[in-house]
Protein backbone atom coordinates (compact mmCIF):
# COMPACT_ATOMS: atom_id res chain seq x y z
CA UNK A 1 0.00 0.00 0.00
CA UNK A 2 2.68 2.79 0.74
CA UNK A 3 3.72 1.49 -3.10
CA UNK A 4 0.44 2.19 -3.80
CA UNK A 5 1.22 6.18 -2.12
CA UNK A 6 4.31 6.29 -3.01
CA UNK A 7 3.46 6.31 -7.15
CA UNK A 8 0.58 8.46 -6.48
CA UNK A 9 2.76 10.47 -4.71
CA UNK A 10 4.90 10.74 -8.38
CA UNK A 11 1.48 11.74 -10.25
CA UNK A 12 0.95 14.50 -7.29
CA UNK A 13 3.91 16.10 -6.03
CA UNK A 14 7.22 16.57 -7.82
CA UNK A 15 8.84 19.54 -5.72
CA UNK A 16 7.96 21.33 -3.04
CA UNK A 17 6.05 24.21 -4.87
CA UNK A 18 3.29 21.19 -5.65
CA UNK A 19 3.25 20.19 -2.24
CA UNK A 20 2.62 23.68 -1.23
CA UNK A 21 -0.05 23.90 -3.58
CA UNK A 22 -2.20 20.69 -2.14
CA UNK A 23 -1.17 22.12 1.23
CA UNK A 24 -2.83 25.58 0.63
CA UNK A 25 -5.66 24.33 -1.26
CA UNK A 26 -6.54 22.00 2.13
CA UNK A 27 -6.04 25.34 3.94
CA UNK A 28 -8.49 26.90 2.01
CA UNK A 29 -11.32 23.97 1.88
CA UNK A 30 -11.19 24.32 5.46
CA UNK A 31 -12.21 27.75 5.69
CA UNK A 32 -8.12 29.25 7.02
CA UNK A 33 -8.51 32.80 6.85
CA UNK A 34 -5.13 33.17 7.97
CA UNK A 35 -2.45 31.01 6.20
CA UNK A 36 1.75 31.12 6.98
CA UNK A 37 4.12 29.39 5.08
CA UNK A 38 7.80 28.69 6.06
CA UNK A 39 10.35 26.60 4.37
CA UNK A 40 13.89 25.62 4.47
CA UNK A 41 16.35 24.89 1.54
CA UNK A 42 13.93 25.42 -0.94
CA UNK A 43 11.19 23.64 0.63
CA UNK A 44 13.76 20.36 0.42
CA UNK A 45 14.44 20.15 4.49
CA UNK A 46 11.09 21.72 5.75
CA UNK A 47 7.64 22.86 4.27
CA UNK A 48 5.35 24.03 6.91
CA UNK A 49 2.13 25.45 6.51
CA UNK A 50 -0.14 27.06 9.52
CA UNK A 51 -3.65 27.73 9.24
CA UNK A 52 -6.54 28.63 11.50
CA UNK A 53 -9.07 26.40 9.33
CA UNK A 54 -11.71 24.19 11.21
CA UNK A 55 -9.00 21.42 12.21
CA UNK A 56 -9.30 17.98 12.69
CA UNK A 57 -10.70 15.82 15.30
CA UNK A 58 -8.74 12.62 16.13
CA UNK A 59 -10.20 10.37 13.59
CA UNK A 60 -10.47 12.67 10.60
CA UNK A 61 -6.82 13.30 11.33
CA UNK A 62 -5.51 9.80 11.11
CA UNK A 63 -8.08 8.94 8.37
CA UNK A 64 -6.65 12.03 6.62
CA UNK A 65 -3.73 9.81 5.65
CA UNK A 66 -5.84 6.97 4.58
CA UNK A 67 -6.12 6.74 0.49
CA UNK A 68 -9.30 8.27 -1.32
CA UNK A 69 -10.35 9.13 1.96
CA UNK A 70 -11.33 12.59 1.32
CA UNK A 71 -14.98 13.96 2.81
CA UNK A 72 -15.21 16.46 0.03
CA UNK A 73 -17.55 14.20 -2.36
CA UNK A 74 -21.02 15.04 -1.04
CA UNK A 75 -23.27 14.79 -3.93
CA UNK A 76 -23.60 13.34 -7.01
CA UNK A 77 -23.54 17.25 -8.66
CA UNK A 78 -19.98 16.89 -7.01
CA UNK A 79 -18.61 14.38 -9.45
CA UNK A 80 -19.97 16.19 -12.08
CA UNK A 81 -18.90 20.12 -11.40
CA UNK A 82 -16.14 20.04 -9.15
CA UNK A 83 -16.24 22.87 -7.25
CA UNK A 84 -14.11 22.22 -4.21
CA UNK A 85 -10.05 23.09 -4.61
CA UNK A 86 -8.88 19.02 -3.82
CA UNK A 87 -11.51 16.39 -4.30
CA UNK A 88 -9.18 12.98 -4.95
CA UNK A 89 -8.04 12.38 -1.30
CA UNK A 90 -4.20 11.09 -2.48
CA UNK A 91 -2.38 14.50 -1.62
CA UNK A 92 -1.67 13.59 2.37
CA UNK A 93 -1.01 9.87 2.06
CA UNK A 94 0.78 10.43 -0.46
CA UNK A 95 3.21 13.40 0.43
CA UNK A 96 3.18 11.32 4.23
CA UNK A 97 4.48 8.71 2.06
CA UNK A 98 7.68 10.10 0.52
CA UNK A 99 8.65 12.45 3.69
CA UNK A 100 8.62 12.85 7.33
CA UNK A 101 5.44 14.42 8.65
CA UNK A 102 4.38 16.14 11.77
CA UNK A 103 0.45 16.98 12.16
CA UNK A 104 -0.65 19.66 14.84
CA UNK A 105 -4.34 19.99 14.63
CA UNK A 106 -7.50 21.08 16.34
CA UNK A 107 -11.13 21.66 15.72
CA UNK A 108 -11.29 23.80 19.22
CA UNK A 109 -14.36 22.36 20.22
CA UNK A 110 -13.80 22.58 24.24
CA UNK A 111 -14.79 18.95 24.59
CA UNK A 112 -11.96 17.96 22.00
CA UNK A 113 -8.39 17.50 22.57
CA UNK A 114 -6.16 18.35 19.63
CA UNK A 115 -4.04 15.96 18.00
CA UNK A 116 -0.24 15.62 17.44
CA UNK A 117 0.83 13.23 14.79
CA UNK A 118 3.98 11.71 13.35
CA UNK A 119 4.59 9.66 10.38
CA UNK A 120 7.33 8.83 8.57
CA UNK A 121 7.27 7.29 4.99
CA UNK A 122 3.67 6.77 5.76
CA UNK A 123 4.34 5.01 8.81
CA UNK A 124 2.25 6.50 11.64
CA UNK A 125 4.79 6.70 14.55
CA UNK A 126 3.34 8.52 17.32
CA UNK A 127 -0.45 9.86 17.87
CA UNK A 128 -0.40 12.06 21.19
CA UNK A 129 -2.58 14.85 22.74
CA UNK A 130 -1.33 18.49 21.84
CA UNK A 131 -2.95 21.37 23.27
CA UNK A 132 -2.90 24.08 19.95
CA UNK A 133 -5.12 26.14 18.92
CA UNK A 134 -7.64 26.22 16.51
CA UNK A 135 -6.38 24.93 12.64
CA UNK A 136 -4.00 22.92 11.53
CA UNK A 137 -0.11 22.60 11.27
CA UNK A 138 1.66 20.25 8.77
CA UNK A 139 5.32 20.11 8.97
CA UNK A 140 7.07 18.14 5.88
CA UNK A 141 10.68 17.26 6.65
CA UNK A 142 12.80 15.61 4.02
CA UNK A 143 10.84 15.71 1.19
CA UNK A 144 11.80 12.19 -1.05
CA UNK A 145 14.10 10.76 1.80
CA UNK A 146 12.78 7.63 0.73
CA UNK A 147 12.59 7.67 -2.75
CA UNK A 148 16.40 8.68 -3.94
CA UNK A 149 15.68 8.82 -7.60
CA UNK A 150 12.85 11.19 -7.11
CA UNK A 151 15.05 13.64 -4.87
CA UNK A 152 17.79 13.75 -7.60
CA UNK A 153 15.42 15.47 -9.56
CA UNK A 154 14.79 18.40 -7.00
CA UNK A 155 16.75 22.11 -8.20
CA UNK A 156 18.82 24.55 -6.56
CA UNK A 157 17.10 25.70 -3.45
CA UNK A 158 17.15 29.14 -4.98
CA UNK A 159 14.89 27.30 -8.08
CA UNK A 160 12.68 24.99 -5.63
CA UNK A 161 12.58 28.44 -3.55
CA UNK A 162 11.03 30.26 -6.58
CA UNK A 163 8.27 27.62 -7.44
CA UNK A 164 7.34 28.15 -3.45
CA UNK A 165 6.90 31.98 -4.07
CA UNK A 166 5.13 31.94 -7.28
CA UNK A 167 2.48 29.94 -5.76
CA UNK A 168 1.97 31.14 -2.16
CA UNK A 169 1.74 34.89 -4.62
CA UNK A 170 -0.56 32.92 -7.05
CA UNK A 171 -2.94 31.98 -4.15
CA UNK A 172 -2.38 35.19 -2.35
CA UNK A 173 -3.63 37.28 -5.76
CA UNK A 174 -6.85 35.23 -5.68
CA UNK A 175 -7.97 35.58 -2.30
CA UNK A 176 -7.21 39.70 -1.21
CA UNK A 177 -9.18 38.99 1.77
CA UNK A 178 -7.06 36.31 3.66
CA UNK A 179 -3.67 36.44 5.44
CA UNK A 180 -0.98 35.22 3.74
CA UNK A 181 2.80 35.07 4.78
CA UNK A 182 5.69 33.23 3.35
CA UNK A 183 8.99 33.01 4.83
CA UNK A 184 11.88 31.30 3.96
CA UNK A 185 14.38 30.53 6.32
CA UNK A 186 13.56 33.31 8.71
CA UNK A 187 13.24 35.96 5.74
CA UNK A 188 9.84 37.09 5.09
CA UNK A 189 9.32 36.86 1.82
CA UNK A 190 5.53 37.72 0.92
CA UNK A 191 3.39 39.84 3.84
CA UNK A 192 -0.04 39.95 2.65
CA UNK A 193 -2.19 41.13 5.52
CA UNK A 194 -6.30 41.32 4.28
CA UNK A 195 -7.42 43.48 1.99
CA UNK A 196 -11.10 44.17 0.35
CA UNK A 197 -9.56 44.95 -3.41
CA UNK A 198 -7.35 43.24 -5.59
CA UNK A 199 -5.73 46.11 -6.84
CA UNK A 200 -4.61 46.44 -3.08
CA UNK A 201 -3.25 42.90 -3.10
CA UNK A 202 -0.95 43.67 -6.49
CA UNK A 203 0.29 46.28 -4.60
CA UNK A 204 1.36 44.53 -1.74
CA UNK A 205 2.73 41.94 -3.42
CA UNK A 206 4.51 43.73 -6.59
CA UNK A 207 4.72 47.68 -4.85
CA UNK A 208 3.80 50.42 -5.94
CA UNK A 209 5.55 51.00 -9.45
CA UNK A 210 4.36 47.79 -10.78
CA UNK A 211 0.52 48.39 -9.44
CA UNK A 212 1.23 51.97 -11.28
CA UNK A 213 2.24 49.86 -14.39
CA UNK A 214 -1.03 48.27 -14.28
CA UNK A 215 -4.61 48.75 -16.23
CA UNK A 216 -7.64 47.13 -14.88
CA UNK A 217 -9.64 45.16 -17.97
CA UNK A 218 -12.95 43.56 -17.68
CA UNK A 219 -15.47 41.81 -19.97
CA UNK A 220 -17.99 39.04 -20.40
CA UNK A 221 -20.05 37.66 -22.85
CA UNK A 222 -22.28 34.42 -23.65
CA UNK A 223 -21.22 30.70 -23.58
CA UNK A 224 -22.63 28.22 -26.10
CA UNK A 225 -24.45 26.40 -23.98
CA UNK A 226 -25.60 23.55 -26.62
CA UNK A 227 -25.13 20.21 -25.98
CA UNK A 228 -25.60 20.52 -21.89
CA UNK A 229 -28.70 19.39 -21.14
CA UNK A 230 -30.28 20.22 -18.03
CA UNK A 231 -29.71 17.00 -15.57
CA UNK A 232 -33.13 14.93 -14.81
CA UNK A 233 -34.69 16.53 -11.56
CA UNK A 234 -34.11 12.90 -10.10
CA UNK A 235 -30.28 13.86 -10.47
CA UNK A 236 -30.53 17.16 -9.17
CA UNK A 237 -29.28 18.53 -6.19
CA UNK A 238 -32.60 20.71 -5.05
CA UNK A 239 -29.87 23.48 -3.06
CA UNK A 240 -28.22 23.88 -6.68
CA UNK A 241 -30.06 26.33 -8.68
CA UNK A 242 -30.63 25.57 -12.16
CA UNK A 243 -28.11 25.95 -14.98
CA UNK A 244 -27.32 29.77 -15.32
CA UNK A 245 -27.29 31.32 -19.17
CA UNK A 246 -23.54 30.45 -19.32
CA UNK A 247 -21.73 33.63 -18.75
CA UNK A 248 -18.10 33.99 -18.82
CA UNK A 249 -16.57 36.78 -17.47
CA UNK A 250 -13.14 38.15 -17.70
CA UNK A 251 -11.16 40.91 -14.97
CA UNK A 252 -7.95 41.16 -13.99
CA UNK A 253 -5.02 43.42 -15.02
CA UNK A 254 -2.95 43.69 -18.06
CA UNK A 255 0.59 45.47 -18.02
CA UNK A 256 0.89 49.10 -20.44
CA UNK A 257 3.15 48.37 -23.14
CA UNK A 258 5.62 50.16 -21.54
CA UNK A 259 5.96 47.13 -18.50
CA UNK A 260 8.03 44.67 -20.17
CA UNK A 261 9.07 41.36 -18.49
CA UNK A 262 11.59 38.86 -20.09
CA UNK A 263 9.54 35.63 -18.19
CA UNK A 264 6.66 34.10 -18.89
CA UNK A 265 6.25 34.12 -14.96
CA UNK A 266 4.39 37.33 -15.08
CA UNK A 267 1.46 35.76 -16.89
CA UNK A 268 -0.96 35.06 -13.84
CA UNK A 269 -4.41 33.06 -15.31
CA UNK A 270 -6.67 31.84 -12.64
CA UNK A 271 -9.98 29.82 -14.05
CA UNK A 272 -12.84 29.46 -11.26
CA UNK A 273 -10.27 30.98 -8.62
CA UNK A 274 -7.85 27.97 -9.55
CA UNK A 275 -4.54 28.92 -10.84
CA UNK A 276 -3.85 27.46 -14.18
CA UNK A 277 -1.51 26.93 -17.00
CA UNK A 278 -2.63 26.93 -20.22
CA UNK A 279 -1.01 26.94 -24.05
CA UNK A 280 -4.44 27.97 -25.33
CA UNK A 281 -4.94 31.65 -23.36
CA UNK A 282 -1.28 32.07 -22.81
CA UNK A 283 -1.05 32.27 -26.86
CA UNK A 284 -4.35 33.70 -26.61
CA UNK A 285 -2.54 36.90 -24.19
CA UNK A 286 0.40 36.86 -27.00
CA UNK A 287 -1.34 37.58 -29.55
CA UNK A 288 -3.19 40.31 -28.04
CA UNK A 289 0.45 41.45 -27.51
CA UNK A 290 1.43 41.15 -30.94
CA UNK A 291 3.06 44.09 -32.56
CA UNK A 292 2.54 46.12 -29.27
CA UNK A 293 5.85 44.67 -27.16
CA UNK A 294 8.36 43.26 -28.57
CA UNK A 295 8.51 39.58 -29.46
CA UNK A 296 11.35 39.08 -27.04
CA UNK A 297 9.57 40.16 -23.86
CA UNK A 298 6.22 39.06 -21.98
CA UNK A 299 3.59 41.29 -20.85
CA UNK A 300 1.95 41.35 -17.33
CA UNK A 301 -1.14 40.11 -16.77
CA UNK A 302 -3.86 38.82 -14.29
CA UNK A 303 -6.25 37.05 -15.61
CA UNK A 304 -9.43 36.19 -13.61
CA UNK A 305 -12.29 34.16 -15.77
CA UNK A 306 -15.65 32.61 -14.30
CA UNK A 307 -17.69 30.01 -16.16
CA UNK A 308 -19.48 27.40 -15.16
CA UNK A 309 -18.15 24.52 -13.60
CA UNK A 310 -19.02 22.65 -17.08
CA UNK A 311 -17.09 24.37 -19.54
CA UNK A 312 -14.22 23.29 -17.66
CA UNK A 313 -12.46 20.17 -17.26
CA UNK A 314 -10.02 20.31 -14.35
CA UNK A 315 -9.26 16.80 -14.34
CA UNK A 316 -6.61 16.42 -16.80
CA UNK A 317 -3.93 16.05 -14.96
CA UNK A 318 -3.74 14.91 -11.22
CA UNK A 319 -1.49 18.16 -10.29
CA UNK A 320 -4.63 19.91 -11.44
CA UNK A 321 -2.79 22.58 -13.08
CA UNK A 322 -3.84 21.89 -16.38
CA UNK A 323 -7.39 22.50 -17.82
CA UNK A 324 -9.89 21.59 -21.27
CA UNK A 325 -12.24 23.84 -22.01
CA UNK A 326 -15.18 23.05 -23.59
CA UNK A 327 -15.43 25.90 -26.10
CA UNK A 328 -11.64 26.12 -26.65
CA UNK A 329 -12.06 28.65 -29.54
CA UNK A 330 -14.33 30.69 -28.44
CA UNK A 331 -12.39 31.44 -24.81
CA UNK A 332 -9.25 31.66 -26.75
CA UNK A 333 -10.70 34.60 -28.72
CA UNK A 334 -12.76 36.53 -26.19
CA UNK A 335 -9.12 36.77 -24.15
CA UNK A 336 -7.64 37.76 -27.14
CA UNK A 337 -9.68 40.60 -28.05
CA UNK A 338 -10.78 41.67 -25.02
CA UNK A 339 -7.30 42.18 -23.97
CA UNK A 340 -6.83 43.92 -27.57
CA UNK A 341 -9.37 46.09 -27.32
CA UNK A 342 -8.49 47.08 -23.55
CA UNK A 343 -5.08 48.09 -25.14
CA UNK A 344 -5.93 49.66 -27.91
CA UNK A 345 -8.46 51.97 -26.11
CA UNK A 346 -5.00 52.74 -23.57
CA UNK A 347 -2.86 53.93 -25.59
CA UNK A 348 -1.76 57.24 -25.56
P1 LIG B 1 -8.65 16.03 -0.38
O1 LIG B 1 -8.20 17.45 -0.18
O2 LIG B 1 -8.71 15.66 -1.81
O3 LIG B 1 -9.88 15.68 0.41
P2 LIG B 1 -6.20 15.42 0.94
O4 LIG B 1 -5.34 14.20 0.96
O5 LIG B 1 -5.59 16.68 0.42
O6 LIG B 1 -7.51 15.07 0.17
O7 LIG B 1 -6.72 15.68 2.42
C1 LIG B 1 -7.39 14.63 3.10
C2 LIG B 1 -8.37 15.16 4.13
O8 LIG B 1 -7.67 15.72 5.24
C3 LIG B 1 -9.26 16.28 3.66
O9 LIG B 1 -10.40 15.77 3.01
C4 LIG B 1 -9.60 17.00 4.94
O10 LIG B 1 -10.70 16.36 5.58
C5 LIG B 1 -8.39 16.79 5.80
N1 LIG B 1 -7.50 17.97 5.81
C6 LIG B 1 -6.34 18.10 5.12
N2 LIG B 1 -5.76 19.28 5.37
C7 LIG B 1 -6.57 19.95 6.23
C8 LIG B 1 -6.51 21.24 6.88
N3 LIG B 1 -5.50 22.10 6.66
N4 LIG B 1 -7.52 21.54 7.74
C9 LIG B 1 -8.53 20.70 7.97
N5 LIG B 1 -8.65 19.49 7.38
C10 LIG B 1 -7.69 19.09 6.53
MG1 LIG C 1 -6.43 18.23 -0.83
Amino acid sequence: DQVANQIAAGEVVDRPASVVKELLENSLDAGANRIRVEVEAGGRKLIRIADDGCGMSRDDALLAFERHATSKLRTANDLLSIATLGFRGEALPSIASVSRVTLETSTGEPEETGTRLEIAGGNILHVDDAAVPRGTTLSIADLFFNTPARRKFLRAESTELAHVTALVTHYALVHPEKHFELVSSSHTLVSAPPVTRTAERIYQIFGKETLAQLLPVAAETKLDRAGLPEPPPWKRDPDEPARDPGQLRLSGFYSKPELQKLNRNSIYIFVNKRLIRDRLLLHAITEAYRNVIPPTSYPVVLLFLEMPPEEVDVNVHPAKTEVRFRQQNLIHDFVRDSLRTALIKARP
